[in-house]
């Protein structure tokens, strides 16, 4: 295993991917909103939560270009059906609320102050979605997996944190509850992520220790799960 984790992602990659990527989700974002403009429901909420699933599918697209090489999976039909429940939690049934009239008995305004809280809440989030996956770089995988010449990363948002990618979405899901001011819709993300969250973390940790065996326990100790470990920090680290 190497320790090389190159920050960006590289490849051959189509330069018309980019444009095809943005115009698919101009789009969609157009398409629910003129759906729920017409059904006289958009609201503020409504399009913050649009843009906001823009900017992260954005995000995560680009990491997803040009992968490594897998070397070894886990549990893939399991880790398959924990996706599909994440998408179906934080896309579809968000897609839903917005352009039909489904979930419609289960919503409630959300005054404009609290979207834009909501929106603030936002900034940080992408900003650790984004961190995260630049620090992974190549080494990231939507599902348990390793690849060709995977290292440990435990530099940038992983300095103190063994899992900021999963707290950043843990966050996204609350940025979500906030903007759709559904009872079904808005927490939909939140519950689908902590199923996937709860059922995946041992296995992940578990992988990496048989893996990368002394640096993952070392990197363990001066480290917490979601939120920093504040006992002892990154600067007692080993370099
Ligand atoms: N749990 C991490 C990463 C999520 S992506 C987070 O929340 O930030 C999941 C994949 O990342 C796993 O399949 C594993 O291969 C890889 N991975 C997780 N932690 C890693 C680390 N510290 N260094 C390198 N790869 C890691």
């Amino acid at each position: 295993m190497s320790n090389a984790s190159p920050s960006e992602p590289s490849g051959q990659i189509s330069p018309w991917r980019p444009l095809r990527d943005l115009l698919i989700r101009v789009a969609i974002v157009t398409i629910l909103s003129a759906l729920a403009h017409w059904r006289d429901a958009l609201t503020l909420g409504f399009a913050l939560f649009l843009i906001f699933t823009a900017v992260w599918t954005t995000i995560r697209a680009r990491y997803e270009a040009a992968p490594l090489p897998v070397v070894h999976t886990e549990r893939a039909g399991r880790e398959a059906r924990l996706v599909k429940g994440v998408g179906i939690g934080m896309f579809a049934l968000p897609c839903i609320a917005i352009g039909t009239p489904l979930l419609d008995f289960a919503s409630y305004p959300v005054p404009v102050g609290v979207a834009l809280a909501g929106a603030l809440l936002a900034l940080p989030t992408l900003w650790l979605f984004w961190r995260s996956h630049a620090d992974l770089g190549r080494n990231w995988s939507p599902v348990l997996e390793l690849r060709e010449g995977h290292g440990l990363v435990t530099h940038g948002v992983y300095a103190r944190v063994r899992h900021p990618m999963y707290a950043a979405i843990f966050a996204m899901t609350l940025v979500q509850f906030v903007f759709l001011g559904n009872w079904l819709a808005g927490p939909a993300g939140y519950v689908a992520f902590l199923l996937l969250y709860l059922d995946r973390i041992g296995p992940e940790e578990e992988m990496m220790a048989k893996t990368f065996g002394e640096d993952w326990v070392r990197y363990t100790e001066r480290t917490g799960a979601l939120f920093p470990n504040l006992t002892r920090g990154a600067q007692n680290a080993p370099t």
